[in-house]
């Protein structure tokens, strides 16, 4: 019987870590795999403590075209990343380099 209410236990705490890397790494400046691993070397209460010490993840936003909620690499108004490329001018950036490469 306590066994039973031990791996309940466990379980219960495994879902909690989930769940809290999940929400963390969502809004924190931290891998969720990282977040999970850092639970289980330390226990999600220690753990907690530690993932909750990174930085909150704030929007990059967009110098190019002033969208301040960009959260991704590549703006979703004007689609220029932080150096102002596109993703298509850095696919065939990417080309360009992969021919020089080949030659
Ligand atoms: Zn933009």
């Amino acid at each position: 019987m306590l066994e039973i209410i031990g791996g309940l236990i466990g379980l219960g705490f495994l879902v909690l870590a989930i769940l809290m890397c999940r929400q963390e790494s969502k809004i924190r400046k931290i891998n969720f795999w990282v977040a999970l691993l850092i639970c289980f070397l330390t226990t999600p209460i220690f753990g907690y403590f530690i993932i909750s010490s990174f930085a909150l993840r704030n929007p990059i936003g967009c110098q190019w075209c002033g969208n301040s909620e960009n959260e991704v690499e590549f703006c979703g108004v004007c689609g220029k990343n932080t150096e102002g490329i596109t993703e298509q001018e850095l696919k065939q950036a990417d080309k360009g380099s992969d021919f020089t490469h080949q030659s």
